[in-house]
This record gives C-alpha cells, structure tokens and sequence, in this order.
C-alpha cells in the first residue's frame, strides 16, 4: 500500500498527461509557454479570485507574498507552530521574525486566541512590528478565517494564506486560496493537487500586486524591458511542462478527486471514531485531505501502532514531530514550551494514515483492521 499514490493516478490518467508532456516538448516553450498561462486562469477562477501566478515552488509563492508587502527587519510574521518549516522559514530568510503560534487540537489550525494573546505580547514588548498572519490551512483543512480575519483588521495585519495542503477545500462554499489578502499554494507531488516536481502558485485580487508578481518572480523586470529591472526579484517560474502535467490533473481534481478523498475520509471516520480522536471538520468545512491524521491516547500506543503498521507493510507518518519552536534554526529564539501546549500534545499522539483518492474500501479496512486490534 502507498501512503499517497501517485502510480495509480497517472495509471488512471496516463493518455492526457502523455500528451501533454510530448506537446509541450513538441513546442520548445519550456519556460512560461501558453499552458501556464492557461492554468493560471483556470486556477483563478476555479478559487474565485481575479488573478493567480505560478512560479516554481510553495515556499518561493510564501517569499514572494512577503516581498510585496515589504517584509523585513523588525517586522513580527505570526504563523501556526504546528506546520511545515516554509511557513516561518520565508519570513526569517527575508530578515523578519516569525513569531509562533499554539494550536486549536480540534482542528490542528492556528488558535485565533492563542494569535491574539501573541499579537499583545509582542506589542507590549514593543521591539517588533506586528505586520503580517500567515494562517496556515493545514492537512487540507481552511484555518479559522470567521476568527483569524478579524483580529488581522483589528491590529491592522495583512494576510497571507498558506494554502499549500489547503487547496481545493472550503468553508461555506467559499474556497481555499481566496481567503488571504494574498493566498498562496504548492504543487509539491504529495499535496492535494500536485506536479511531478516542484511548483507553486500565488492568488490576488490586485491587479498592481499581480503585475509586481510577475516581474518579481522574473528578476524584478520592468514590464516593458526585460532587461531593465525595476527592483530586486527571484527566477521563480512555474515550468511549461508541470504546468501542461497538472491541466489533466486539475481537471480529474476537480471532478471527482476532491469527492473521492472526502469518501476515504468518511470511511476511516466511521471505523475509527470510537477509539481514536479522529480528525474533526467544522460545520460548513470541506477539507482536501492533504492528511487524515488521528491522536492516538499516547505515545507508547502511537509507536505500537506503527510497529503494526510497519509489520503489515502499511505505510504511515508523524505530522509533525516537533513544533518550529523546538526546530535548531530557531534555538535562538528560546521559545518557552509552556506557550504551545497544544502543539507538543499533537506532536506526541498526531499519526496520518495513507490518504489518496485512489484508496479503496478495502484498503481502508486493512489499515483499520490493525489498529483496531
Ligand atoms: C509544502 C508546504 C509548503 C512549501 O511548499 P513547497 O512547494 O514544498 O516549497 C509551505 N507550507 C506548507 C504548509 C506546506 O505543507
């Protein structure tokens, strides 16, 4: 069994997604050629917002957001303690300070509590400048916007969402990737909605933040002549070729993928939740299922379980082991573990399961099998 099974989706897609790799090598356009133009708009309206740009990972789409608002030295970057590093790392390699946040254990998002006890922290001890939320929609699953979109308006913060495991959920009808004042996501194989290497898109309904985008992920060009740079940018660009590999694979995303994940998840929901703490999705909330991730009771059990899981040749992962308080690179800081009692509670009992749309029944049932014994 795969914990993400990319083999038996190209399988089922193989002819469009053949295809559409030998036309793009047909047409030598390997770089920003017509298909990236064509995904962008797709993407745009399929999240509902004006405009979306590719460049060519995640955590370049996070930089990027961060470099058109200016972030940098003194500035207070709030994100989630219980992500991916890209999330505090981006803020750090521009100079700025990620300040960490507890999480709400129901769903595994960012607390809206907890970001505004930090938000008055850090303005009483008035070094840094509160500038910016990175709320992070983690496992598939959109942060709580209701709560998070308030407080930035309250304290006079820009929101940048991490979309990276979100795209393709939900909350009211209302997609991933619109909440932010800009969204960002990644096409990093393993996500919702992935490539076959790296890739990552950013969403605005600016028309100057699109325009500064696209120089910036070009070196910062003027949009007149390439060769005079009007500021300092990166070579962030989506490649032809992933953007014609994921038209055909956005398409089956949208038609029956998102469904088929949400029916996965259902069937572990309904084996597992008398005996596991298993993952709770709010009224009007649609998760992508980047991960299914169950709290086991504690850590001896969560290792015996991988034991069995391992001996039955089921793969399963630890998302996360550790907050970004206690990572090395952030040592320094010498965050306090009493502040993210949540995230340390998460990091020893969080255990996700193998979640793709092409897991059957059955499968689900072999995983359940050994842990229910
Ligand atoms: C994967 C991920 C990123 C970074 O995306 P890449 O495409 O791998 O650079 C950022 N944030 C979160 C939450 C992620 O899961």
């Amino acid at each position: 069994m795969q914990f993400r099974d990319l083999k038996a989706q190209y399988k089922a897609l193989q002819p469009e997604i053949d295809e559409a790799i030998r036309s793009v090598i047909d047409s030598s356009a390997f770089i920003l050629g017509k298909p990236v133009g064509e995904l962008e708009e797709k993407l745009a309206a399929y999240v509902g917002r004006k405009h979306c740009v590719a460049c060519a990972n995640g955590t370049d789409a996070l930089q990027l957001a961060l470099m058109i608002w200016g972030v940098g030295p003194g500035d207070a970057v709030f994100t989630s303690d219980f992500t991916y590093f890209a999330s505090a790392g981006t803020s750090s390699i521009l100079g700025a300070t990620p300040v960490l946040v507890d999480i709400d254990l129901n769903t595994f998002n960012m607390s809206p509590q907890a970001l505004e006890e930090q938000i008055k922290r850090v303005l009483a001890e008035g070094k840094l400048k509160p500038k910016v939320i990175v709320p992070v929609d983690l496992f598939g699953q959109p942060a709580d916007y209701d709560k998070i979109l308030p407080i930035a308006e309250k304290y006079g913060l820009k929101v940048l969402e991490d979309g990276a495991q979100g795209f393709g959920g939900s909350i009211r009808g209302k997609l991933a990737c619109s909440f932010g004042d800009i969204s960002t996501t990644s096409f990093f194989p393993a996500k919702p909605l992935g490539c076959y290497g790296d890739g990552g898109a950013i969403f605005t309904d600016d028309d100057e933040v699109d325009a500064r985008l696209r120089s910036l992920r070009a070196q910062g060009k003027s949009p007149t002549d390439k060769y005079d740079n009007r500021e300092i940018g990166m070579n962030s660009r989506l490649d032809t070729l992933q953007a014609a590999i994921l038209l055909p694979k956005f398409k089956a995303f949208v038609e029956h993928e998102i469904d088929d994940v949400n029916r996965v998840a259902g069937w572990y929901t309904k084996r597992l939740e008398d005996r596991f703490v298993t993952p709770s999705v709010p009224d009007g909330y649609v998760s992508s299922w980047a991960q299914y991730t169950i709290l086991t009771k504690s850590a001896e059990e969560r290792d015996n379980i991988r034991e069995k899981l391992k001996e039955n040749n089921i793969p399963s992962m630890i998302y996360y082991p550790r907050g970004l308080h206690q990572q090395q690179a952030y040592k320094w800081m010498n965050l306090d573990d009493s502040m993210y009692q949540n995230t340390i509670k998460a990091t020893k009992l969080c255990l996700s399961l193998p979640m793709h749309p092409y897991l059957r029944e059955e499968d689900v049932d072999t995983v359940c099998k050994v842990l229910l014994d």
